[in-house]
């Protein structure tokens, strides 16, 4: 079996849709899952749809769910050839806007917000099973809120998914065509929930891991993974290969590509992971897999935003152990993961994306000395292999950006990574410094 995940430009419009099964046809494999994200734009709206109604503005909310219909009334009538297929999409579309429009007249919380979320990825893998069905092609839709769960602290839980799907797949023993959504699924509480933005990658790999899958293809706008971000940087050049813990340090230090935590599933089953381009099915795209075949070469940069710093400078840290630990167990307490860490002996720095509960974990802070916060900073992470030539990466690197403010230096950590900290008003300079230089 095959999984291959379609994100939201492949989906983006009817002409895009009609490129979908060409594609998941020359794959060769008995069973093929396909996992479909949102139509391009429409999670966005969503999410403006939800702020609105939360602040009571349900006015705009119904303005904007007005609008967002009338793209996908445009989208049936363009997508569906048959009297009855455009009758049955416009059936399918308005059952979900009228949803939507009712939740005006009603409390809205986050339970509510989180299936108003849910909705695109609901309607584009609805409208892509139509679509086949008219087509005269079998397929299975799976609902993924019926198999992808995650536990009270976020995390999957790979063993119910594994279950459930197992499960699924042998209701229908002789079918060969699997659609089933990315991004949402069920919490602890059974209630609607998602993998967080861009998550339809996570739930590819989630259900590659899962039902042990041959490959987890992700389909995408771009030729592969590139060295740089390409929206900042030009001449950027995709990777023909990579190693799991090379795409994981990417993924996570924010090469959009790849939602953060989507290689972890896969790397653990030793799946290999196949980056796709839907609009240019030749190209080789990127392969990353468990071999490591680029020693001694720096491989990519990525760079991750709205990074908020925070520096604790204690007389207590000197000489004390134990010191570290306090201050970890406050981020634990708030269930508030560190990125980046660097210590003196009188002060130590670390990073932070998650700034939901930062006001308490700084009140918890200033027991143990004084607190400096910055906010708008950014990681950019350099990847590549530093095992032997240490001196020579860290000093290109660093000649590389030294006309640009740093405010943490990391290295060593791992062998495979050195990142900096610096305001993102600076990041494209040093996206560009750094492509300058080292490629
Ligand atoms: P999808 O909707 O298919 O999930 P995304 O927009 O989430 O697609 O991811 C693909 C986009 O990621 C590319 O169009 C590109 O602009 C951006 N991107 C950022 N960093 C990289 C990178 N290192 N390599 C390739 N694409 C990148
Ligand atoms: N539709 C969701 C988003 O836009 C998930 C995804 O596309 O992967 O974030
Ligand atoms: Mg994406």
């Amino acid at each position: 079996m095959k999984v291959l995940k379609f994100g939201g430009t492949s989906v983006g419009s009817p002409e895009r849709f009609e490129k979908l099964w060409p594609i998941i046809q020359s794959q060769k494999s008995d069973r093929k899952l396909v996992v479909l994200s949102a139509v391009a734009g429409t999670t966005n709206a969503l999410v403006a749809i939800a702020a609105h109604y939360a602040q009571g503005e349900v006015a705009q909310a119904r303005q904007m769910i007005q609008q967002l219909f009338q793209s996908y009334q445009v989208f049936v009538y363009t997508l569906f050839v048959t009297t009855e297929g455009i009758e049955k999409g416009h059936t399918l579309i308005q059952s979900h806007f009228t949803l939507l429009d009712e939740l005006g007249n009603d409390l809205f919380t986050s339970v509510e917000e989180r299936w108003v979320l849910a909705q695109g990825e609901l309607l584009s893998t609805a409208l892509f099973h139509q679509y086949l069905t008219e087509k005269r092609i079998a397929s299975v839709l799976l609902p993924a809120l019926d198999f992808m769960r995650i536990s009270e602290d976020q995390e999957p839980d790979l063993p119910y998914i594994q279950q459930q799907l197992n499960d699924k797949l042998t209701q229908f023993p002789t079918a060969t065509l699997f659609i089933t959504q990315g991004y949402i699924c069920r919490n602890a509480f059974g209630e609607i929930d998602n993998l967080r933005r861009g998550g339809s990658d996570y739930t590819a790999s989630l259900i590659g891991a899962a039902l042990k899958v041959e490959e987890i293809q992700i389909w995408t706008d771009i030729d592969g993974f590139h060295n740089n971000d390409p929206r900042c940087v030009s001449n950027t050049k995709p990777i023909a290969h990579l190693s799991f813990d090379e795409a994981a340090e990417l993924a996570y230090f924010g090469a959009k590509i790849l939602h953060p935590q989507s290689v972890f599933p896969a790397q653990k089953a030793n799946i290999p992971v196949r980056l796709l381009d839907t609009l240019d099915i030749q190209a080789p795209g990127t392969l990353i897999s468990s071999t490591f075949d680029h020693p001694d070469e720096i491989v990519a940069v990525a760079a991750k935003d709205n990074i908020t710093a925070i520096r604790i400078h204690s007389s207590r840290m000197l000489l004390a152990y134990g010191f570290l630990r306090r201050v970890f167990e406050v981020f634990e307490r708030y269930k508030t993961p560190i990125d980046m860490i660097t210590t003196s002996e009188v002060a130590v720095s670390l990073t932070l994306d998650d700034c939901t509960h930062l006001q308490a974990i700084i009140a918890e802070l200033n027991h143990f000395g004084k607190v400096e916060v910055d906010e708008d900073q950014t990681i950019v992470c350099i990847v590549g292999d530093f095992k032997r030539n240490k001196n020579g990466y860290a000093t290109l690197v660093s000649e590389a950006v030294k006309h640009i403010p740093i405010r943490m230096i990391s290295y060593g950590g791992s062998e495979h990574n050195i990142s900096l900290l610096l305001p993102s008003k600076y990041k494209i300079e040093a996206l560009r410094a750094l492509h300058h230089r080292l490629f």
